[in-house]
């Protein structure tokens, strides 16, 4: 979302002739956007100030702006802090950025922009063109969270839940396929939990179902309460729909799915998982995985490891529980520091082998691969995703960006795969 949420703040610096550079050290404008969802956050904010600082020392100062999460949950201390910040501004509230720049550049003082002005983001949103071309293209269709999982910064940083309008949402999906966009990712903290006048986000999925020139659907991420049967079924009814579904388990114990206020059973989500394989045999799962949360004891530890075997996650991402600043859990007693990095290794060794296993599996099959860009340094070399994400890389001499092909996978290493271009002529072997 924060990818979203940079190029949608330049698309708006635009309008006063503030443009994207990739000369750092010339900018008149430096905006640093922050996540806060894990530790070190703030100090990898100061960090940056400080490269910043150190690369304009002896040149004239730019407008120094935070925008985030960070910013939401700490600008003020980062503000007193240090005198060379200019702003900060919260991510429901960048809309008026471009006013906070005329204002500094009128030496106006130090900003603090963090209210939740969601619905004037949105506003300025959609009357802001989306100038974002690539052929796999976010776009966000929901905000904020109601659920406050005791562990999560969300609703505290982005606010509660606010669903964009059904039309909006089209609209911009147009205005990024005739950009060249072919694969749309519907974001959302809880994307599934979209919902504005009736519509939901299965009515979203079937409308850009019929759209000619896009490929992919995709959507992420959800929450396993909000995964309802309108939406199971689009998994069946939508071919556009890409059969890889992340949906964020948090941990195979019951107890501590409780504990963190997740709102449903390990057995609840593993009925989910039926459900859907029943509506589309091809899906594959990818899940969040909280390790050594507060009142983890081996038992909890060993259930999230069977639910990880269970289910086989072609993908996953864990993390070491967090304490983030406001949270309940916050609070609680950590578990031993120790003990933590040892489950987290051993978790992880056991998603690397079921991934291992599964990518051993794809080796002489044909996918279908959907290419994104050429590769910088190498001639005829191509990128694209397959249609569960996993990276591929073909050489041909055609363009083959903006394309879906069939390719068949020759070999693999830890990121990439490798394959050959079929059923198509002039190009050249793997
Ligand atoms: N809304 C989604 C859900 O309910 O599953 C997840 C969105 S959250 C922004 C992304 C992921 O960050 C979570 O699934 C969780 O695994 C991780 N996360 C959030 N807070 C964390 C914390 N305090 N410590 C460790 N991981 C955390
Ligand atoms: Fe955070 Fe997701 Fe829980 Fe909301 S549902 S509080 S975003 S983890």
């Amino acid at each position: 979302m924060n990818e979203y949420d940079s190029n949608r703040i330049l698309d708006i610096t635009k309008k006063i002739n503030y443009f994207p550079t990739k000369i750092i050290s010339e900018a008149d404008c430096y905006i640093i956007n922050t996540c806060h969802i894990r530790e070190k956050a703030t100090e990898k904010v100061f960090h940056d100030i400080g490269r910043v600082k150190k690369e304009y020392r002896n040149k004239k100062k730019p407008i120094l702006i935070i925008t985030g999460c960070v910013a939401q949950a700490e600008g003020d201390l980062i503000l007193k802090k240090d005198r060379y910040v200019d702003a900060v501004i919260g991510p429901q509230s960048y809309q008026t950025i471009n006013k906070v720049i005329k204002d500094i550049e009128n030496k106006k003082g130090q900003f603090d922009i963090t209210n939740f002005e969601t619905i004037k983001k949105f506003d300025e949103l959609n009357s802001t063109n989306n100038s974002n071309s690539k052929v796999s293209s976010f776009l966000t269709i929901q905000e904020g969270c109601d659920k406050f999982c005791k562990f999560c910064v969300v609703p505290y940083t982005r606010g509660p839940e606010y669903s964009r309008s059904f039309e909006e949402i089209l609209d911009e999906a147009d205005r990024l396929i005739s950009n060249g966009s072919r694969e749309i990712t519907l974001l959302g903290q809880n994307v599934n939990a979209y919902n504005k006048k009736n519509k939901r986000l299965s009515d979203i999925i079937y409308a850009l179902q019929e759209k000619k020139d896009l490929l992919r659907i995709r959507y992420y991420t959800s929450h396993p309460k909000d995964m309802t049967s309108d939406l199971i079924e689009t998994h069946k009814k939508c071919p556009k729909l890409m059969p890889l579904l992340h949906l964020p388990v948090q941990s195979g114990s019951d107890k501590i799915l409780k504990t963190m206020n997740r709102k449903h059973s390990v057995k609840q989500y593993l009925e989910i998982i039926t459900n859907l394989k029943e509506k589309n045999s091809k899906i594959e799962f990818a899940s969040d995985f909280i390790i050594a949360y507060p009142g983890e004891k081996k038992d909890d530890f060993d259930k999230t490891c069977e639910l990880m075997k269970t289910v086989k996650f072609i993908n996953s991402y864990s993390f070491i529980f967090s304490p983030r600043p406001g949270t309940p859990a916050s609070d609680m007693e950590k578990v031993d520091e120790k003990l933590a990095r040892e489950r987290l290794t051993i978790f992880q060794n056991i998603a690397e082998k079921i991934k291992l296993n599964y990518k051993k599996k794809l080796l002489n099959k044909v996918v279908k691969v959907l290419f994104e860009n050429k590769m910088s340094k190498e001639k005829y070399k191509y990128f694209g995703r397959d249609e569960y994400q996993n990276p591929v890389i073909v050489y041909s001499k055609k363009n083959v960006i903006g394309q879906e092909k069939r390719v068949l996978i020759k070999k693999f290493s830890q990121h990439t795969i490798y394959g050959e271009l079929i059923d198509t002529d002039n190009f050249l072997a793997a």
